[in-house]
């Protein structure tokens, strides 16, 4: 692999503060653009490397190995343009943090849908690219358009409901660099303040805290994985310094000194129970990154 030509890249590039797991040992190229003129030169140039390459956000939904990445690792928490287009209407970068949006956009105008959002750590890019959201509803629904970098250029995607579904979608391609996109709003009756803050307790109350990805896996159609794991008397269990959480069982935590490989077997370790005694096949929601 060349040296990259770019005053945004960087070698050898710490990880593990890059996520909220704080687990993975550096990236060989980290390219940190800053526009999306920049993203298009990183990621031509990227795409003419050999080996491997990955997208980063937040880091809120990412295990990594620590023995690190061997490729080039593009971040988009640079992209923090936040415009507003009129009529409800907001471009908002894949830097920006989700919780930045609802802050800055959502609850400055009331607009509906903050019950969707609440308390999600990372980038509105990671948003995008996981549909991540709530019962309440999910990042994809409140957009007009996508814009994504693909090896044809750079396009912008109408959002249509056959594009996304529960924490997942079609538009993005593995490789492919989510800029940012255009969310169309609409003002709530109700006080979003209010919801806001009332879900942000209700989280802090039934939620532990500490170095996590949040819930592991994706809830089986009409089941809780949480509800899965705990009926198979996993809460607790630790492996090394990871240990699933013995207040909400779809949570590992990082207690300080797990590794990659802790968190790895405990996830294996779920799966198969869960198998075993529900014949339920548990998939993950975090991206493991090996
Ligand atoms: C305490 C806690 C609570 C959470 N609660 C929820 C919740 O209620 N609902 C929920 O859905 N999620 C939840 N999560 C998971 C996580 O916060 C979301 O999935 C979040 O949207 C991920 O955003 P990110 O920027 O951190 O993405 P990252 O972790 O950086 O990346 C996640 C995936 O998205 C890809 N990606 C990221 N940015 C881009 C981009 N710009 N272009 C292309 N691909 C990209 C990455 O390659 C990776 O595959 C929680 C996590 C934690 C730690």
């Amino acid at each position: 692999m060349r040296t990259p030509p770019f005053d945004f890249s960087r070698l050898d590039y710490p990880l593990a503060e890059c996520t909220l797991y704080n687990i993975g040992g550096p990236a060989k190229v980290a390219l940190l653009p800053r526009t999306d003129e920049e993203v298009e030169q990183a990621y031509q140039w990227m795409n003419a490397q050999p080996g491997k390459k990955l997208i980063i956000g937040g880091g809120s939904n990412v295990l990594i190995n620590d023995e690190g990445y061997d490729g080039i690792v593009l971040f988009t928490t640079q992209l923090l343009r936040m415009e507003d287009l009129g009529d409800h209407r907001f471009y908002v970068g894949s830097g920006c943090e989700l919780d930045d949006m609802v802050r800055q956009i959502m609850l400055k105008h009331n607009y509906d849908g903050v019950g969707g959002f609440t308390g999600i750590p990372g980038s509105v890019g990671g948003a995008i690219y996981m549909n991540a959201g709530t019962v309440k509803g999910s990042t994809c629904q409140w957009m007009e358009s996508v814009n994504v970098m693909k090896p044809a250029g750079r396009t912008t995607i109408p959002m249509t409901p056959e594009r996304y579904s529960y924490r997942g979608q079609t538009f993005c391609e593995p490789g492919d660099v989510i800029l940012g996109g255009t969310f169309q709003f609409t003002p709530a009756e109700a006080d979003q303040q209010a919801i806001y803050d009332r879900y942000k307790q209700r989280r802090l109350e039934k939620q532990p805290q500490g170095h996590s990805c949040g819930s592991v896996f994706k809830n089986p159609e009409g089941n809780h994985a949480g509800h899965l794991i705990e009926s198979c008397g996993l809460k607790g269990t630790r492996i090394g310094g990871a240990v699933i959480s013995p207040m909400h069982a779809n949570f590992i935590i990082n207690e300080g000194t797990a590794t990659f490989r802790d968190v790895l077997d405990l996830i294996a370790l779920a799966k198969k129970t869960v198998a075993k005694q529900h014949g339920v096949a548990l998939e993950e929601e975090v991206r493991v990154i090996d």
